[in-house]
């Protein structure tokens, strides 16, 4: 009997302590441990067919004996394959087995993402097979613990239940909504048989998740009707925020404030999504909201999805409301410095209060407060929203975000909220002019970049993080451009990643924003937030990396100053039909509805929303109608109040960890 996870063959102590460090504490967790994604080898893409930064699998003939090199303290091996539609080149990152276990002549099959290098496919690490897999899942790996090992351990588990997994759902929502039962759905996305099998287990998982998020934001909303909210008295605080700000608010600004203050002098608690294109000014109108808090002897707090964008609006809450009344929390700070923080908020030293993700922290207490101000919301996952409306019994609440969710969807993940949208940008505000340019014009653009730092007009290049076969995101590609343009141009060059220390990070910027550097080679850390008026030029390596939105959000970093942004799309001559939208358009609206229409609603959750844990199976599963259905099951089960519904609210209270104070 499997009890607990070091009853399984092959997981002692050292390594079930890894396991934890993933979530995964009991053999049921192990069973609920969910693939990231599949590799599909049911479905072979054709080299010819094949496009940078997009995933798939492939079969072809090993065309040139592979061979190894060794640098940068890698072992490398290398060779090219052919299959007869095209050719590509394959490194293999400290796999030196490779070279005796595969010879000139073999076909492979092998699964990755390539990109593209002048004219040549290049993949690195693929995971490669000398018989098609058909379907092979990916799990999120880390912390010293492989693939296989998860793999294993999922095989001992299930073995040991013997096909026995209670269910979870009442027999008529199954039948209702055709759903997959339980059992048969967990052992289906573990060890897919097929195609359709898989989608059928993950409508199922997926339908689940879902039903549990809106039962416990059904249960949430519940809560806060029941106790009152705040009715704040608003009289005279524009008049005198507007004498803080260096600018005039523009009509669209001042539109949504005038929402918000109805919102906030009303007795019921607010509960407002504001969305707002990239530079319309959400940070203004969220400034607005904190002042009537304040001025009510409330705190609010300001949530950003990234410690450089806390950062960024600590300086403004600084510059605007002064020094001494502003705190930031953020995960990088030290283990002391975090207590003395949460001590000066508890004790009510500050009136605002920015930061990350710490804030959601259990053992953080305020000491008053009154609002809560989520800003790019679709950065963050959505069990963060429900940690954050735990913390908001009584707060208001206002969500803020750059990528509008398109109305259906927004009806599932937010029908609880009132919509304002700020429309309209600041006077002045620069069109960004969008270009496509190929991979053979590369070296001239980058003399272009150089040429124009030289009067300092600064510019970011930004790479993507491309994910090595174990599910992790590596860094090689953006450290491969900046250790080119630092040999290649004559001008100073940083370098931006998540990988970095919050200290590095900031230096990073701060340098760029100095003009220290002139050209910040990152990836996505400054796609949200970051505010440099003098970066004017933005070049994006492998375009087709990045999703419509992703790319209009990345392109709002610049043309923020008195001049012209320009943004150079590099990209092979296959994706230009996809990326001609952003050069005929500048509005964010208009992408995002071409981006769902492209993608569905489960990829372009699954790449507009990062946040740290996400509803795991909400992005895999691709279609409306599942998440439609889960979120009239949660509603209707909910007013039906049953034996059902204690034991489904029970579990969604433990998921999203929503429990009573
Ligand atoms: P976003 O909506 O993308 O969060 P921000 O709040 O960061 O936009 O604002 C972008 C820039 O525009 C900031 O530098 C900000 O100071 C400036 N800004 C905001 N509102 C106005 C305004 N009404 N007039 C002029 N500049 C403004
Ligand atoms: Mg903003």
């Amino acid at each position: 009997m499997i009890e607990k996870l070091t009853d399984i063959k092959g997981i002692g102590e050292k390594r079930a302590e890894n396991f934890r460090k993933l979530g995964i504490n009991t053999p049921d967790d192990l069973l609920r441990y969910l693939p990231r994604r599949y590799m599909d080898f049911s479905a072979l893409t054709k080299l010819r067919d094949a496009r940078a930064g997009e995933c798939a699998a492939f079969c072809a003939e090993i065309t040139t004996r592979p061979t190894l090199v060794r640098a940068k303290g890698y072992q490398i091996v290398t060779c090219r394959v052919e299959d007869g539609t095209g050719k590509a080149q394959i490194s293999w990152f400290n796999q030196p087995y490779i070279l005796s276990a595969y010879h000139d002549g073999d076909v492979i099959y092998f699964f990755g993402t390539p990109d593209i290098k002048g004219r040549t496919l290049r993949f690195s690490s693929p995971k490669v097979y000398k018989q098609n897999p058909v379907i092979v899942p990916i799990y999120p790996a880390k912390a010293g613990i492989k693939q296989s090992m998860i793999v294993n351990a999922v095989k001992a588990v299930l073995t040991d239940a013997g096909g026995e997994i209670e269910e979870t759902l009442p027999e008529r929502i199954l039948k209702k909504y055709n759903l997959m039962p339980l059992a048969e759905a967990i052992l289906s996305v573990h060890f897919p048989q097929s195609t359709s099998d898989l989608v059928k287990a993950k409508t199922r998982l997926a339908f689940e998740d879902m039903l549990l998020f809106r039962v416990a934001l059904n249960l949430m909303r519940l809560r806060r009707k029941k106790r009152s909210g705040i009715a704040y008295d608003t009289r005279g605080v524009l008049a005198e925020y507007m004498t803080r700000l260096p600018f005039e608010l523009t009509p669209g600004q001042t539109e949504v404030i005038a929402q918000i203050e109805k919102d906030m002098q009303s007795p019921h608690a607010m509960n407002r999504l504001v969305q707002g294109d990239v530079g319309s000014g959400k940070t203004a109108v969220a400034m607005y909201a904190m002042s009537v808090a304040a001025k009510n002897g409330y705190q609010s707090v300001l949530l950003a999805p990234t410690e450089i964008l806390a950062a960024q609006h600590y300086d403004t809450l600084v510059r605007t409301f002064g020094e001494g009344r502003v705190a930031l929390l953020t995960g990088g700070m030290t283990a002391k410095q975090k207590r003395t923080a949460y001590a000066d908020i508890e004790a009510g030293k500050y009136e605002f209060i920015t930061g990350t993700h710490a804030l959601l922290q259990p053992g953080l207490n305020f000491s008053q407060l009154g609002l809560i101000i989520c800003d790019e919301q679709q950065r963050f996952g959505v069990e963060q929203r429900a940690v954050l409306m735990k913390k908001a019994v009584t707060a208001d609440v206002l969500v803020m975000t750059a990528t509008p969710i398109p109305r259906t969807l927004a009806m599932v993940m937010y029908g609880d909220m009132d919509v304002s949208q700020i429309k309209g940008m600041p006077k002045g505000r620069q069109r960004v002019k969008t270009r496509i340019v190929p991979e053979d014009k590369r070296a001239d653009m980058y003399k272009y970049l150089e040429r124009e730092a030289k009067e300092g007009r600064q510019a970011y290049v930004v790479c993507p993080q491309i994910e090595n076969e174990e599910g992790e995101e590596t860094n090689e590609n953006v450290k491969d451009v900046y250790s080119e343009l630092c040999a290649e141009l004559s001008v100073p060059v940083g370098l931006l990643h998540g990988k970095m220390k919050a200290k590095e990070k900031d230096a990073a910027v701060e340098k760029f924003r100095s003009g220290e550097t002139k050209i910040l080679v990152s990836t996505t850390v400054i796609e949200v937030g970051v505010d440099v008026p003098s970066a004017v030029n933005m070049v994006i390596e492998n375009a087709s990396c990045f999703g419509l939105s992703q790319l209009h959000q990345l392109r709002g970093r610049i043309g923020r100053g008195s001049e012209a942004g320009y943004c150079f799309l590099v990209s092979d001559n296959r994706d230009n039909d996809r990326l001609n939208a952003l050069v005929s358009t500048n509005d964010g609206f208009v992408i995002a509805e071409k981006d769902l229409s492209l993608r569905g609603p489960g990829q372009f959750l699954g790449t507009v929303q990062h946040g740290e844990s996400e509803l795991a199976m909400l992005s895999l599963a691709c279609d409306m109608e599942t998440l439609t259905n889960a979120k009239e099951a949660a509603d209707e089960l909910f007013i039906r109040a049953d034996d059902y519904t204690e034991q489904i609210v029970k579990r969604a209270v433990a998921r999203f960890g929503v429990g009573e104070d």
